[in-house]
């Protein structure tokens, strides 16, 4: 297949480059370098199945050539990110989310929208399963996010019942990995670099707000069933582990032997109590689960972090 991917060169684009590479597949990533980095996916230049544009998706899109395949990945996606750049954030989700339905009904392309579990915002229902509505404030600062993803999903619908264009909605829930921006504002870089630095862990609030932690690897995994599926309605993609933020700031002061303990700071306006997917429909259409335990999964990213902060030890890769 031939692929687009916008947002090709963030930490969840650039992840799925590779594995679609490795399958075999040509792959095309779009992306204007906002919050994504070229470095992400510089080890790529020069394959022969690879090809990036340096292009903002909320403008008109031409693409060259046959496209099977669209995945919808542009977009900040950090609080700290679509608070920066609100209106980009809104931009992307609505105008982006239009450009690239209509090259994919242009061209005859699979459509997959990467959206979130933000479209739940701070909610009602625990854990979260896919009929639930949510409960988002459009006018807060999440706000920026969450309805422009609200309004893609609703854009994607359109487009498979008005055209009947082959479409896949992913809610994705909190991932990460190797390639996250030390610098993004998300609890898993700040954490994991205080930590390496042998500083206190920032928890937000008192810390007993809850998240669900997916590793990357998994979620792509996720990510490409999906794709290969034929279901139309949104799936959750995450990692069912729940666990509050003062647990999750324990586990990598335990993990990374730091002994700075933490610290408490304000906890941002809207920051969601609770979150955590209900997997059953991604394990029922999908045969999907995530296999990597947190421990795993930190210990894989922990190098990547190391050496971001130039705390390489010689001999180390
Ligand atoms: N958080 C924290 N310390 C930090 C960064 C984030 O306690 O240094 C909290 C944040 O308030 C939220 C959770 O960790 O409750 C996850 O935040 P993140 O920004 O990673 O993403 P979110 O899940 O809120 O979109």
């Amino acid at each position: 297949m031939r692929i687009l991917i916008t947002g090709g060169a963030g930490f969840l684009g650039s992840h799925l480059c590779d594995r679609f590479l490795a399958e075999g597949h040509e792959v095309i990533v779009m992306d204007n370098l906002l919050t994504g980095k070229a470095e992400n996916i510089a080890h790529l230049a020069g394959h022969e199945r690879f090809k990036f544009i340096k292009q903002d998706v909320t403008e008109y899109l031409f693409v060259e050539g046959p496209i099977d395949a669209i995945l919808h990945f542009a977009s900040p996606a950090s609080p700290a990110d679509y608070m920066r750049y609100p209106i980009q954030t809104l931009k992307v989700g609505a105008l982006g989310t239009h450009k690239t339905l209509g090259l994919a009904r242009f061209k005859g392309a699979r459509y997959l929208l990467a959206s979130t579990s933000e479209v739940y915002g701070d909610p009602l229902v625990h854990p979260q399963s896919e009929d639930y509505w949510g409960n988002v404030n459009p006018i807060g600062p999440r706000g920026v996010y969450d309805e422009a993803k609200r309004f893609a999903e609703a854009m994607v619908m359109a487009y498979h019942r008005s055209h009947g264009l082959d479409t896949r909605i992913a809610r994705i829930f909190n991932t990460y990995g190797p390639r996250m921006r030390i610098n993004d504002g998300r609890v898993v870089p700040n954490f994991i670099a205080q930590a390496l630095r042998g500083e206190p862990l920032t928890v937000y609030g008192d810390g007993s707000q809850t998240r669900s932690f997916c590793y990357v690897d998994d979620l792509v995994e996720g990510i490409y069933r999906l794709l290969m599926s034929e279901e139309v309605e949104p799936v959750n993609l995450g990692n069912p582990h729940e666990m509050s933020i003062l647990q999750f700031a324990e586990t990598i002061n335990r993990i990374t032997g730091n002994t700075a303990g933490v610290i408490f700071k304000p906890l941002p306006k809207d920051d969601p109590k609770v979150r955590q997917p209900d997997i059953s429909k991604a394990r029922r259409v999908l045969g999907w689960e995530p296999k990597i335990s947190l421990e795993e999964g930190i210990e894989r990213t922990i190098p990547y972090f190391r050496q971001r902060l130039g705390l390489v030890v010689s001999g180390e890769k």
